[in-house]
């Protein structure tokens, strides 16, 4: 654990910290430097700028009794009453670790929705979950996530879970890391595996260097051990229990409200456009995927409006993203997002491996592509060997027809 101080004897007053830093941590009083340990970051400005070295930040071994943490954790996200369905695909993989470290599982419900009791007891006994926790206030929101993780920090200080693992949602990727800072402990995100060891700790599994290297990751000296997890990753696996084994558990929020957005220093712009939370490619139920034999932004653009004519959410290769036609957050494969869709529909994908790892377990799957050896057709359920652009336009013409 780091921490700074001043020393008294030699700081001379000079006001040079004060200027360099950034979260106005420092004062000058009786001619002495003083830090506010509540606004200080440890950003390390004022000690460089200090001209007669009288701050320092240092280390000190931080001893915990890790025999103290417990449990497995799973933060779900419950938002205007509705869980997070993926949510149960890392409930699933909870309860498969559980068994092998002998730890209990616990939902633990973020968001700004009272829990609906009977509801949530139903749906948790389905997928075997005895203890879920709800912390929740109605100004928690899902971009801004400092008061959720304030809350959320100090339940975890009190309560010692060994292993919490979060979704790599938009709100799980925001607020795993501030959870993480705050509970002084390690986060591996985007795990693509979970394990435990012979030494009952959580492996986090990943891929590292562009995905060329899978990183194993064990976290020994502290806890709790936190790994984030894309959806899809996992499959969703029931193992029903009694309903009345399912203990809800309100965790009482202290403060009535938070201003975290107002005590901000600066908020840029927070522009909620119609799409922030259109439906991402990783839960949507058709995906129409578009590879480089569109070859070009404009094909792209046709293919892509095509697509959501047709009611399906657009995804891509990474060539397609190099390009700069499509955005990362669409990329589907091992260095993007797995998916599993009712329907997925390829356009001028060839099929390499990097991408299949991502598609391969979507229900149906139709591959358009003008060359019959691309490597797609091998998984295909429906091989369409032409040229793409022609299809488009039989199946505008065929949805007309039909109308
Ligand atoms: C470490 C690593 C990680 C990677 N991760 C990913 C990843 O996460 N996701 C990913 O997608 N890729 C990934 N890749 C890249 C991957 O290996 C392929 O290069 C990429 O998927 C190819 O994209 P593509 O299919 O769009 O392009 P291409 O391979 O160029 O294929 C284009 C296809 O379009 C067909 N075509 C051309 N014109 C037409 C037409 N008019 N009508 C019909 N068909 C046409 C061609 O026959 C061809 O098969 C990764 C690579 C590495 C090394």
């Amino acid at each position: 654990m780091s921490y700074i101080e001043v020393n008294k004897t030699k700081c001379i007053g000079c006001n040079k910290c004060v200027e360099v830093c950034n979260y106005d941590a420092i004062k000058v009083v009786n001619g002495k430097a003083v830090i506010d340990y509540n606004l200080c970051t440890l950003c390390g400005a004022c000690v460089k700028a200090c001209p007669v070295d009288a701050i320092v930040i240092a280390q000190v071994e931080k001893k915990i009794d890790l025999s103290n943490y417990k449990g497995i954790w799973v933060i779900i996200e419950y938002f205007d009453g509705e869980l997070k369905n993926t949510g149960f695909q890392l409930v699933s993989k909870a309860n498969e670790l559980a068994r092998a470290s002998k730890d209990a599982v616990t939902a633990v419900l973020v968001g700004n929705t009272e829990p609906a009791e009977d509801e949530l007891k139903k749906i948790f006994s389905e997928y075997g979950v005895r203890n879920v926790k709800a912390v929740y206030h109605k100004d928690f929101t899902r971009l801004i996530t400092e008061d959720a993780s304030e809350v959320l920090s100090a339940q975890i200080a009190q309560d010692k879970p060994k292993i919490v693992l979060f979704l790599g949602t938009i709100f799980g990727r925001t607020l795993a890391p501030q959870v993480a800072t705050r509970v002084q402990t390690g986060l591996t995100a985007d795990c693509t595996e979970l394990e435990i060891n012979e030494r009952n700790n959580l492996l986090q599994i990943r891929p590292t260097y562009g995905g060329k290297v899978l990183a194993t990751i064990e976290t020994p000296y502290s806890c709790p051990q936190m790994a984030s997890v894309r959806p899809n990753v996992f499959v969703e696996e029931k193992m029903p229990i009694m309903i009345e084994e399912v203990k809800i558990e309100k965790v009482p929020v202290k403060k009535r409200s938070f201003i975290s957005v107002k005590n901000l220093k600066k908020v840029l712009m927070i522009e909620e456009s119609d799409d922030i939370f259109e439906t991402p490619v990783e839960e949507a139920k058709v995906v129409y995927c578009i590879g480089l034999g569109v070859g070009s932004k404009e094909g792209f653009d046709a293919v892509a409006n095509f697509a959501r004519q047709n009611g399906a959410v657009v995804a891509a290769t990474r060539g397609v993203v190099d390009e700069g036609w499509a955005d990362i957050s669409q990329q589907v494969g091992q260095t993007g997002v797995t998916i599993r869709p009712e329907l997925y529909v390829s356009f001028g994908v060839s099929g390499a491996i990097h991408h299949i790892i991502g598609i391969k377990n979507s229900r149906k799957i139709v591959a358009i592509n003008k060359d019959f050896r691309a490597p797609i057709f091998k998984i295909a359920d429906y091989c369409i060997v032409a040229d793409l652009f022609e299809v488009i336009e039989k199946m505008k013409n065929y949805s007309l027809a039909l109308q």
